[in-house]
């Protein structure tokens, strides 16, 4: 009785033994219910016809293989109407009439499969002490019932790929439920029609830029809104600013040159007040010019090899360096300066803009200067002020932000200047970005428009989209304009995206969870089961 309950076995069931062998243990039960009901009448039976045995994986016990020998009986059914004259007892709920595997032997198999996928299952399944095989565990996957996905009213829709940028799927979202209710083998209009027409609840659907999933809905769910996704306008905005600060900083870079009369680097060196740090000892700058020569030769043959048409990979043997290195070299339009160590924090740092302001205002005495900080509370030694003060022998310091400095910003850095919420920008971050404006009208009046269509987004304010749009429309930006037209082209969409809260970032999130299922491998079994294992997925 205690092994019974032990093992639990199902009422009606004894155990008669256990046998360990060298493949795990055999198992002996007898069934004992004295009542089985036949299939066809449902009338029970008491008559017991004959005995027989049977054979079945089950569930793994402290690690070892189990095997269940299994002596169960055949009824007379007792009906005098019914034509069935002898039938086998059911085990119901613990075994189907002719498997070879308990049903709880069974389930884990499928948990095993939809964790792991089939290979991985199957590996797994030998380290639990289960025998079975990938066939096994894809058929039980592939035999799981489609949830049925009812009735979706808010629907969020992606893509993602199979492959990157090459084989693209769909993924579908209920909003409300947050559960991905399919998958689509492709991102064309007309599968995902098929699939909105089988929906007629729809309300919503949540959906990125691309114009495939708004025909399908506009074809398929015309009664249902069409909302486009914040992040996807950002985004599409975030481009078009970074392609107008890249055509902008050309411009005013062009501008100083010629102002400059062509001489393009000062004879001295300019730090802002944040890079202002003590000369290096003379034998250390002597190694730093050493390795950049080198550097600086290495680079050049790198461009002269490329020019020739030798490919990177090619060039990276050649001269002993890394493929990404030759790509990073030959995608710089200069010679990549390295990047100095960071400045090691100083005590002077703290007084450095106050030392600054005085010298600019002609003190040029060091041991008064110093009387000055220790009086500011300064405890750090005279000789490092010195060594600061010695720079200016050798280089400019000026404030901060300085045109010199706006020059080292590249697009892709400048552009979250722009982006950000001014809030989360730090004190340096915020001077650069008021030099940025205040060097040229443009940037200034770009800087406007994309901060006042981020609070739109922000505040939910669809409703200033129209205002937004002919503000571009005179602005005389090229960028924006491109991404307003694009806006135009999809306004009734773009405009609720601004003004509803749903989003399709729970969209995002199941596709990071798929591209993880898609990572342990689908290949041989193919879309149908990645589509199991995401509808599946626990
Ligand atoms: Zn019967």
């Amino acid at each position: 009785m205690e092994g019974t309950a032990l093992l639990q076995l199902p009422e009606g069931m004894r155990l008669a033994q256990i046998q360990i062998t060298e493949n795990g243990l055999v198992i002996e039960v007898i069934a004992t219910h004295p009542s089985s009901c036949c299939p066809l009448c449902s009338e029970p039976s008491t008559s017991i016809h004959c005995h027989y045995h049977r054979t079945l994986r089950d569930v793994p016990c402290a690690g070892r293989r189990v095997q269940l020998f299994l002596t169960v009986r055949k009824f007379s059914c007792r009906n005098s109407y019914c034509p069935r004259k002898v039938f086998a007892e059911r085990l119901l709920a613990f075994v189907e009439p002719w498997a070879r595997m308990t049903i709880r032997h069974c389930q884990q198999l499928t948990s095993l499969g939809l964790a792991t996928g089939g290979n991985g299952g199957t590996r797994l399944a030998a380290r639990l002490g289960m025998q079975t095989s990938r066939q096994t565990i894809l058929r039980r996957i592939m035999q799981l019932p489609d949830v049925s996905s009812g009735s979706v009213v808010y629907l969020g829709i992606d893509d993602f790929a199979f492959r990157r940028g090459w084989r693209f799927g769909t993924i579908l979202v209920d909003l409300e439920s947050h559960r991905v209710v399919d998958l689509l083998p492709d991102r064309h209009m007309e599968t995902s029609a098929a699939w909105m027409y089988q929906h007629p609840d729809l309300f919503v659907v949540s959906r990125d830029r691309a114009s495939a999933y708004a025909s399908a809905a506009s074809e398929a769910a015309p009664q249902a809104l069409q909302i486009a996704d914040r992040f996807h306008i950002l985004k599409n905005l975030t481009e078009a600013t970074q392609i107008l600060l890249a055509r902008c900083q050309a411009e005013i870079r062009e501008a100083s040159r010629q102002k400059d009369g062509g001489h393009e680097l000062p004879t001295k060196h300019v730090f802002s007040v944040e890079e202002w740090r003590p000369l290096e000892p003379a034998h250390v700058e002597k190694v730093r010019r050493a390795r950049r020569a080198g550097r600086h030769e290495r680079y050049q043959l790198v461009i002269e090899l490329h020019e020739q048409g030798m490919n990177p990979k090619r060039i990276a043997q050649r001269l002993d360096l890394s493929e990404r290195t030759i790509q990073k070299w030959i995608a710089a339009e200069t010679f990549p300066e390295t990047k100095r160590r960071r400045k090691r924090q100083s005590c002077f740092n703290a007084f450095a803009p106050y030392v600054l302001k005085r010298w600019q205002d002609g003190e040029h005495h060091g041991a008064s200067l110093v009387r000055e900080l220790i009086e500011q509370g300064y405890t750090g030694s005279e000789r490092t002020v010195y060594r600061y003060l010695e720079v200016f022998k050798q280089a400019e310091v000026k404030a901060s932000a300085s045109l010199h400095r706006l020059h080292k910003f590249s697009a892709n850095a400048a552009i979250w200047l722009f982006v950000r919420d001014p809030k989360a920008l730090d004190e340096i971050e915020r001077e650069d970005l008021a030099a940025f404006c205040h060097m040229s009208t443009t940037l200034k009046r770009v800087y406007d428009l994309v901060q006042d269509f981020l609070c739109m987004v922000q505040k939910r304010e669809g409703e200033r989209l129209d205002t937004w749009l002919a503000q571009v429309a005179e602005s005389a930006l090229p960028e924006l304009q491109s991404f307003a037209a694009g806006v135009e082209k999809d306004k009734d969409a773009v405009r609720a995206g601004l003004t509803w809260s749903i989003n399709n970032g729970m969209v995002e999130g199941h596709v990071t969870k798929l591209k993880l299922i898609k990572r342990q491998g689908y290949g041989k079994a193919g879309f149908p089961l990645l589509r199991k294992r995401v509808l599946h997925a626990l």
